[in-house]
Parts: C-alpha cells; sequence; structure tokens
C-alpha cells in the first residue's frame, strides 16, 4: 500500500517542470483516492513520456490506437472514457498537470483540437462546466461564435423577436440563417 511519502518520479513525468510540494502532494493524493500504488503512478508517467516520444506533443495520445508494452495497462472499451486499470485515465492525466475537480468546474472537457475519445494527453482536456463542453463541440463544427454574441442574439430575439427575425439577425451579426434559427432555439449552447 501507498505510504504518506510522496513517490520520486523526478526524472519520470513529462509534465509539469518544478511542480511545488503542495502539488506534488495533489497528484499523488489523485491517486492514492483511486486506489493506485505509486509504482502505477509511475508507470502512468511513463506511459505519457511514451506516448510524448512515439507519437509527439501534437498528436492526440489515443489508447486505442497505441501498440506498446508500457501501455499495457490502459483500456478503451469505454465509449469516450481512456482507462487506466479500469480508471478514467483522464483525471490522472490532468492531476500530473497540476489540474483537478472542483465545484466550479466539474466536467472534463475535452478540446475541440482532439481527435479521440480515447485520448489520454493532458493539454488535450480541462476542467470546466457543461456549457464548455457545448462550446468545445461547437467548435470542433468549425462555429466561432462567442458566448457573449450568442446571449446577445437571444436577447434581442426574446425582447422584440418581430424586429429582430432570423433573416435581420442573419444580416445584423453576418452569420448564417440556419446558425441564428439553431442559436435562437437553443439547439446550441443550451444553458
Ligand atoms: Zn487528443
Amino acid at each position: 500500500m501507498i505510504s504518506g511519502k510522496p513517490v520520486d518520479t523526478q526524472g519520470v513525468l513529462p509534465y509539469p517542470k518544478n511542480i511545488p510540494c503542495k502539488d506534488l502532494m495533489d497528484y499523488v493524493s489523485v491517486f492514492r483516492d483511486e486506489y493506485l500504488t505509486p509504482e502505477d503512478l509511475v508507470d502512468f508517467a511513463n506511459a505519457l513520456n511514451t506516448f510524448q516520444e512515439l507519437v509527439g506533443r501534437d498528436q492526440c495520445w489515443c489508447v486505442k490506437e497505441a501498440n506498446h508494452p508500457l501501455l499495457k495497462s490502459f483500456t478503451a472499451t469505454h465509449p469516450y472514457r481512456p482507462q487506466f486499470k479500469g480508471r478514467d485515465a483522464r483525471v490522472l492525466s490532468l492531476a500530473l498537470v497540476d489540474q483537478f475537480h472542483s465545484e466550479e468546474k466539474p466536467v472534463i472537457v475535452r478540446s475541440h483540437a482532439c481527435r479521440s475519445f480515447h485520448c489520454i494527453h493532458p493539454g488535450h482536456m480541462f476542467y470546466g462546466t457543461k456549457a464548455d463542453v457545448q462550446l468545445e463541440i461547437q467548435r470542433r463544427r468549425g462555429l466561432k461564435v462567442s458566448l457573449k454574441i450568442i446571449n446577445e442574439i437571444r436577447l434581442k430575439r426574446e425582447a422584440d423577436p418581430e424586429s429582430w427575425t432570423y433573416s435581420s439577425l442573419s444580416a445584423y451579426y453576418k452569420l448564417p440563417l440556419q446558425t441564428i434559427g439553431r442559436i435562437c432555439r437553443r439547439e446550441i449552447y443550451d444553458f
């Protein structure tokens, strides 16, 4: 079992450099709370290193496509969650870059740049809100409208639907009619 002493992972972890002592304890406690051993932590960090070396920093680190002895503890059987020894690998990966679950940011958001549900690249995800999830989905689809504009469109439409028809909003904001419709009907960013 795990002792109270932090694991010496120096020279193993790819991220982050120069971790303050407090944060080192934090990610250690995430692994400990998942009933993973210090050896598991080192294996996990080694796996991230392996991905970085083999696949590169700019690509997805997809455990489904990976085929390396160091990655044998990862599975991709869950439809949208990479797993490490049955645990959510995203939680572990984020802990290693000093990101943790909080009440304000309770969900793991996959960045629009990420191409795989089974990616464990810590740079491809972050803790956020359901609104962030929707935003990243829309960004992935190529929609580049800020939340501020979306709220503005809805407020105009709700305050004066006769003046602010879909076509007048479309002309004003230079957005496709279809997009305006989806924003007003709350098919985009439903929060
Ligand atoms: Zn990715």
